[in-house]
């Protein structure tokens, strides 16, 4: 390549590294990974390396990226604040460790200081006679912004340093940083309220310290953590000589140190140290993204100094990175086990967190929409430990013009049934229930349970075999095996086969609120189903009810009285129950309930503790045959709580709000009194 050429594409890089900068440091907004701006970084430097004669001075290689922003007023930084270099493996800090050597011309085990590499901010605090009086970013490393108002707000920032022997003059530098949970529960409130969410920790730490309203910055979780001294002036005979002394004296005159740092000796105990720490790193309660070394002692610090933009006895050695951008090719939409519906992008395999990634999910239809993400983009995936790969945001000026939208579908690509989505939920389901291929196992799981048909010997692992190898598709298929079909299956003999023919020969005689619950319609357990069949009487009228007359029903709202509407309405559900209807299910018919049938009507009861002649549902069900409501909580509204044995918080509560209390003999009592 002739120098023109070089000069060009010189050009093109500071150009787009400057812009990035300006995403990064001054909106809090960055468009694209660290990893490809680190990239790009290197990229950079090794086309300065080879051609020395066009390093400028403005390169983003030679001067401390970042700008302070004209919203805040200036701070002039009396020691200037400098980035680091980095390494990202173990060689490129052994050969760190060996130019020091060879720069002190001596040949000796050095002594580091190991400090995580919090990912957040830096910010310097300056304390004068034991008070904080300024606070202030880093800017460019010479100019930063005032944000001592917003620093005051951060919960464990002292205002008034302890003791009395600190420098009159103490200027303590650190990182202030959002931990990972409030990171979580801040952005889950900012979608509640449809504001922007923050792609990680570092840009919501960055975005809530640099705010304008200190309000707003103190209603962020912020922490600080110390990790050097800048300037000192008098009583400077007080700091110790090495680094990571100095650091226990922070703490001592009140300001947070990370737990995790440490010192070693020489290269190995480094890289030892860098190991153990990209092992704990996804259970620290904060996102480091490296570890930092310096040089522990501070005369050996002076005699090093610093180049342009970082000091030479300090190095940020960088675990793989989290975060990276890849396209973004398909979008497929899987049915889970429960028919929700979840679109997964498909991706351009990248490596990320450690492993290679194709695969990263979209969560549902707002998610797709929040992020604004098409077909054919280049997007941002993040994979943080254990956690399911994620996008996280979309680089649009990277977008292709043959960009397709999203089509979220309208029918379930397994079983071609509607997919509903109902107003104020955010995920869209299959209604396909027991006929859905992808939902079968867990409906027929659920049809067999004890609170459905009660199929006594039809337990999990035996439906999760029969459905595995075909032998049934739907319910009513359990009813059509054979000894010598059962007898086959894993854990099973000729008696225990023929005893669950004669169980399941049993369980054909049921009631018509058992068998709403196996249908497994969703939100419609155990109460909703009596008493969608204590209102309706009978399978006819309950498929044939209107929205409206389902929500007369006890108990159930508009949601419930969506599902139940629309599971009657597709015809395949309706094949369902004629299959069972036809290999033979019954249940006796139920009367309609006059007034004096239900003399509990209109009483509330809740039940706890332990029961000891029968148990808690048994006791439910007859309470609410006598028409009484049976709630799972106290309240001013119970009527009465019934409290077996070992009963604990609820009876107290019950006896705080004066709710009668019925022991289990009085609760007999009251049974036979109505029987
Ligand atoms: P740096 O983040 O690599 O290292 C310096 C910073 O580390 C310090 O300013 C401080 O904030 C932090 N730090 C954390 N723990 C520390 C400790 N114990 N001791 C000292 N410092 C500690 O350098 P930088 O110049 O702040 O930022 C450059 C990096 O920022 C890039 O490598 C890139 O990853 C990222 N960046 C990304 C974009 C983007 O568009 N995604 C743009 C600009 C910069």
């Amino acid at each position: 390549m002739n120098n023109p050429d070089v000069a060009k594409q010189l050009d093109v890089l500071r150009s787009q590294l400057n812009d990035y900068n300006y995403q990064y440091y001054v909106l809090d907004d960055p468009s694209v990974p660290d990893a490809e701006y680190d990239r790009l970084m290197r990229e950079l430097e090794a086309l300065e390396e080879k051609h020395p004669e066009l390093i400028s001075h403005d390169s983003p290689t030679q001067k401390v990226s970042g700008q302070a922003s004209d919203a805040f007023t200036p701070v002039q930084h009396e020691v200037p604040m400098l980035s680091l270099d980095n390494a990202f493996a173990d060689e490129e800090f052994s050969a760190f460790d060996k130019r020091i050597q060879d720069r002190l011309k001596r040949s000796w085990t050095v002594e580091y200081s190991c400090e995580p590499k919090l990912d957040g901010l830096a910010v310097s605090i300056l304390y004068e006679q034991g008070l904080l009086v300024r606070a202030a970013t880093r800017g460019d490393g010479q100019v930063g912004e005032n944000i001592t108002n917003n620093v005051k707000t951060i919960a464990n920032v002292p205002l008034r340093l302890r003791g009395n022997n600190y420098p009159q003059r103490l200027e303590v530098r650190g990182e202030v940083f959002m931990p990972k949970q409030g990171f979580e529960k801040l952005n889950e409130q900012q979608k509640a309220a449809d504001k922007k969410v923050f792609v990680n920790p570092r840009n919501a730490a960055a975005g809530s310290l640099r705010q304008l309203d200190p309000k707003i910055t103190a209603s962020r979780p912020l922490l600080f953590y110390a990790y050097s001294v800048g300037l000192v002036e008098g009583e400077v005979e007080a700091l110790a000589n090495r680094h990571s002394e100095r650091l226990q004296q922070l703490t001592i005159w009140g300001l947070p140190v990370c737990k995790e740092i440490d010192t070693a000796l020489g290269a190995q105990q480094c890289h030892d140290y860098f190991a153990k720490i990209g092992q704990q790193r996804d259970d620290l309660s904060y996102e480091i993204d490296g570890v930092v070394f310096k040089v522990n002692d501070i005369e050996v610090q002076k005699e090093l100094g610093f180049v342009a933009r970082a000091p030479r006895w300090a190095i940020a050695q960088k675990f793989p990175a989290q975060e990276q951008m890849t396209k973004l090719l398909e979008v497929e939409f899987q049915v889970g086990r429960t028919g929700a519906i979840t679109p997964v992008a498909r991706l351009d395999p990248v490596f990320v967190g450690g492993v290679t990634v194709s695969n990263a999910t979209l969560h549902n239809q707002d998610e797709i929409h929040r992020l604004g993400v098409k077909k054919g983009d280049t997007v941002v995936i993040r994979r943080a430990g254990d956690v399911i790969p994620q996008v996280v945001s979309v680089v649009s000026h990277l977008r292709p013009e043959d960009a397709e939208n999203i089509v979220f579908p309208e029918h379930c690509p397994v079983c071609e049934s509607n997919i509903e989505k109902l107003e104020g939920e955010a995920v869209a389901r299959c209604t396909g229930g027991l006929f859905c291929g992808a939902q079968r196992k867990e409906a027929m799981k659920h049809f067999a349970s004890r609170k459905a048909l009660d199929v006594d010997g039809l337990g999990d692992k035996l439906v999760e075999q029969l459905v595995d190898q075909k032998l049934v598709k739907g319910p009513a298929d359990f009813f059509k095996l054979d000894v010598a079909q059962l007898a086959n299956m894993e854990r099973m003999g000729e008696k225990s086969a023929s005893n669950l023919v004669n169980a399941l020969i049993t369980a054909k005689t049921t009631t018509l609120p058992k068998f709403l619950y196996s249908l497994g319609i969703r939100e419609v357990g155990e109460t909703t189903a009596a008493n969608l069949a204590n209102h309706f009487l009978n399978l006819e009228a309950l498929k044939e009810a209107s929205l409206e007359q389902l929500q007369e029903v006890n108990d159930v709202g508009v949601i419930v009285a969506q599902h139940v509407f629309h599971f009657f309405r597709e015809q395949h559900n309706l094949e369902v129950i004629n299959d069972l209807l036809d290999v033979g299910l019954n249940w006796p018919s139920i009367e309609a309930k006059s007034e004096d049938q239900q003399p509990l009507n209109g009483q509330t009861f809740v039940l706890t503790g332990t029961l000891q002649t029968m148990d808690r549902n048994q006791a439910k069900a007859q309470l609410q045959g006598l028409g009484a409501k049976v709630s799972g909580s106290i309240s001013a509204k119970t009527h009465f709580l019934v409290a077996g044995e070992k009963a604990g918080s609820k009876l107290t509560k019950a006896q705080d709000l004066g709710v009668e209390v019925l022991t289990e003999e009085e609760l007999i009592h009251l049974f036979t009194q109505y029987s």
